[in-house]
């Protein structure tokens, strides 16, 4: 690693800044019209560049890839990766990451709920030396239970993960060429981006950005696949789970003896013999949940170290669509390029 920070204060003026936006998309016809437009406005405005658009199409079944396709014949900036399938939106994300070369690269959703306008905020911090701009996720525009469950979910991750993970925060944000390729480092299957990107470390800040609610169509994340991301975001960072059932032994042990000695007080001193056929079910029943439920969390372990072990690729690109440029310095996966 350099020492020196590719984006310290001391660097900036001789350099023209490259940006690149990384967005990924899974049927998003409805939205790419106005993306595009607010995009193209929010580089027109950036000084520096050359800038670019990696566009991640990930098994759309819309129009989303020759509306791409098209955009990208139009406008050099604009690039596409197109999956051979659906992988995911963090898969798409890890592609992006694979697939840009600026000095900066800023992480968006296409619905714009991420709204682009943030990205001058983003780079004004980068400029002070932050390699990492995150969104902390201010007044969301969604259905007030799914934010209860937002806001549990990350204290709960906080509190269980072995490092500071950041409130509320997605994974809309600026990350400094040196993250990127850290970031394209770690192979892990199961990525939980947002995740990784703490546990690279450098300077990190985030800054309050609101969250708009979805300009168009309907949410591809469904709630199973939330729940996915979640349990991600937790078995990838923590082994709290797994270490709970030690706890949970002990606790039922202690229950054990202690239970033991009062019978045995009960049958010498008080001349009574154990009742209670209900207690012994519901104990037998509970304890049995206890295993199950554990057995499942080294389940879960487990099974992801499988996925791990058979060291698929994360996605499998099946083409991607970039006009030459001579400025470009060559993206990590060039051989991916047909
Ligand atoms: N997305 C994707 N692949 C998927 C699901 C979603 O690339 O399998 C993209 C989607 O097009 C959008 C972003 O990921 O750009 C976030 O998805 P969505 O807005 O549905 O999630 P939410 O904002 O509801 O969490
Ligand atoms: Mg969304």
């Amino acid at each position: 690693m350099s020492t020196a920070s590719p984006n310290s204060p001391s660097s900036l003026p001789e350099k023209p800044l490259r940006l690149s936006i990384a967005i990924p998309l899974h049927n998003e016809e409805e939205v790419i019209p106005e993306l595009l437009l607010r995009l193209g406005k929010t580089l027109d405005a950036i000084p520096g560049g050359p800038h670019e658009v990696v566009f991640v199409d990930d098994g759309s079944s819309d129009a989303t890839a020759s509306l791409l396709e098209a955009a990208a014949a139009r406008d050099p900036r604009f690039s596409v990766v197109i999956f051979s399938r659906n992988f995911g939106h963090q898969a798409a994300l890890s592609a992006a990451l694979d697939h840009v070369s600026g000095d900066a690269v800023v992480l968006m959703d296409a619905d714009l709920q991420d709204r682009p306008e943030a990205i001058p905020l983003f780079l004004e911090k980068f400029r002070q030396g932050y390699d990492v701009v995150y969104a902390r996720r201010v007044r969301r525009k969604e259905p007030l239970w799914l934010r209860a469950c937002y806001k549990l979910f990350y204290r709960l991750l906080n509190s269980m993960a072995e490092m500071h993970m950041p409130m509320d925060a997605g994974d809309f944000g600026l990350l400094s060429r040196r993250v990127v390729q850290e970031l394209r480092s770690l192979k892990e299957h199961h990525r939980y981006l947002r995740g990784l990107r703490s546990w690279v470390g450098f300077r990190q800040i985030g800054i309050e950005v609101e969250r708009d609610a979805r300009f168009a169509g309907t949410a591809k994340y469904s709630l199973r696949r939330l729940f996915r991301l979640a349990s991600d975001g937790i078995f990838a960072f923590s082994t709290i789970p797994i270490r709970a059932a030690a706890l949970f032994g002990m606790l039922a042990l202690f229950g054990s003896v202690i239970f033991s000695f009062y019978t045995l007080y009960a049958k010498f001193a008080l001349h009574r013999s154990p009742q209670g056929f209900t207690a012994l079910i519901i104990l037998f029943t509970f304890l049995s949940g206890v295993h199950l439920l554990f057995l499942s969390v080294i389940g879960e372990y487990v099974g992801r170290v499988y996925e791990e072990v058979k060291q698929r690729p994360v996605y499998i690109v099946s083409r991607v669509i970039r006009q030459p440029r001579a400025a470009d310095t060559g993206a990590s996966s060039a051989a991916d390029q047909r």
